[in-house]
């Protein structure tokens, strides 16, 4: 276990993360006793002496060595800032990491962690389907770079991602394998410790290969990459930690040897948050439990409702998975629970499927996930619109989907929406 602060202990037991989010890294007497910590608005700090200053510089630019016990010092809010640094130490608690950097958005966080690790000549080998935005960064933007992005289709077998590895014309430049388990929006998974083993085996001489994990649809309460051999997990910290779908904002966390090169390349993109929205995360890290708990619970609730409606032709929904489905064990090995992500297939094609959506009452008609309210939108063209027609289909994307991600409402209230919709149709 990461090495906590004192207050993450009693008498040598480490506490809970949810017993640390109201108070864990912030001393009331920085702030005249305020029991929250305020916002540090607030672009650059006040050294007391040029030899303070001279010290902080040194250690934030890496000139030499923290002293034994020495803290990096507070010089300029894109370099470290009170909110942000707080906010970090307890993001860190979930997934047991042991440094963690926020960002603006999810995608601030996968573009700088990427940058911060591949460069030109090298290949990126990446789930399929993948978030649009991360999507379109690798094969659009990453590619101008002359960096190759090789995709690989989740919810295969293992044996079936080393071939396509394997036989890959830029093999020898392997720099990253980025995956997103489960994948959006049929919920397919991919091995993180396969792709653990697959990153060392594959490793360039002389070089690490670097495992990232987009946890953000079981994340942090429901899957913990890190022990599953990644190096670095990220977040879109505007769905489930955020939770509220009132900010954007992004987490990258792993060991300080790993977020070295992230953190430094962040102050010089400048794409970490500002203290405002560091300040509304950990206001929602006070509920996050609670919340995804909640979530998980009604989830299951609707997903049952679903699966005998005879309006619906199927169900992608983790907590339905049986032993004899293929990614059964996977998801014992790799997933606390089953989150509250679920597509399904009405009956019919797109009329079906926008007369059930715009039928919807309480469940409101957008995009996003994560938040306390629950949410319903259509893959084939709303979220994966910008993927090719044969792609989206291989992937399950029919025109008869629909994702919904599952909020805090009255469970017997989401269904009466859906059934009320369904009805409609
Ligand atoms: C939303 C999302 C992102 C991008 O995050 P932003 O906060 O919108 O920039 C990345 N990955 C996944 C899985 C997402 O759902």
């Amino acid at each position: 276990m990461t090495e906590r602060k004192p207050e993450g202990y009693i008498n040598g037991v480490p506490l809970h993360p949810e017993s640390l989010m109201m108070g864990y890294g912030y001393k009331p007497e920085w702030s005249e006793g305020a029991i929250k910590c305020p916002i540090f608005q607030t672009s650059t700090f006040v050294f007391k002496t040029a030899e303070e200053g001279k010290a902080f510089f040194e250690l934030a630019y890496g000139l030499r060595s923290p002293k034994p016990g020495e803290q990096p010092g507070l010089i300029y809010s894109r370099i470290n800032n009170p909110d942000l640094e707080i906010l970090e130490d307890r993001l860190c608690l979930w997934d047991d990491a042991e440094d963690g950097a926020v960002f603006e958005s999810g995608m601030a966080a996968i573009a700088t962690t990427v940058l911060a690790y591949v460069r030109p000549g090298d290949m990126i080998f990446y789930n399929e389907p993948l978030y649009g935005g991360t999507d379109h960064l690798f094969r659009c933007v990453l590619s101008e770079f002359g960096i190759h992005a090789v995709p690989f289709p989740a919810g295969v077998p293992n044996e079936q991602v080393e071939a396509i590895l394997a036989s890959s014309e830029w093999r020898d430049r392997l720099a990253m394998i980025y995956i997103e388990t489960p994948a959006n929006p049929t919920n397919a998974l991919v091995d993180i410790e396969f792709c653990r083993h697959l990153a060392d085996k594959y490793a360039p001489k002389g070089r690490e290969v670097v495992v990232a994990v987009d946890n953000t649809f079981l994340g942090p309460l429901w899957q913990h990459p890190l022990k599953h051999g990644a190096d670095l997990v990220l977040y879109s910290a505007t769905k489930y930690i955020g939770g509220h779908s009132d900010l954007i904002a992004g987490a990258c966390l792993g060991s300080r040897a790993k977020l070295a090169p992230v953190k430094a390349l962040r102050t010089f993109l400048g794409t970490m948050a500002g203290p405002w929205t560091g300040w509304l995360l950990m206001r929602s890290l006070e509920t996050l439990k609670l919340r995804m708990t909640a979530q998980m619970k009604n989830a299951r609730y609707v997903a049952d409702f679903l699966a005998d409606h005879p309006k619906v032709q199927k169900v992608y929904y983790l907590g339905h998975l049986t032993e004899e489905h293929p990614q059964f064990a996977l998801y014992r090995k790799q997933c606390l629970a089953p989150g509250g992500m679920i597509s399904f297939e009405i009956v019919g094609g797109e009329a079906e499927a926008f007369r059930f959506l715009n039928a919807l009452k309480l469940i409101k008609l957008a995009v996003s996930l994560g938040s306390t309210e629950s949410l319903a939108e259509h893959p084939a063209t709303m979220t994966h619109s910008d993927m090719p027609k044969a792609t989206q289909l291989a992937f399950g994307i029919t025109d008869a989907l629909i994702r919904l991600s599952v909020g805090v409402e009255h469970p017997e209230d989401l269904v009466l929406d859906l059934k009320q919709a369904l009805d409609q149709v």
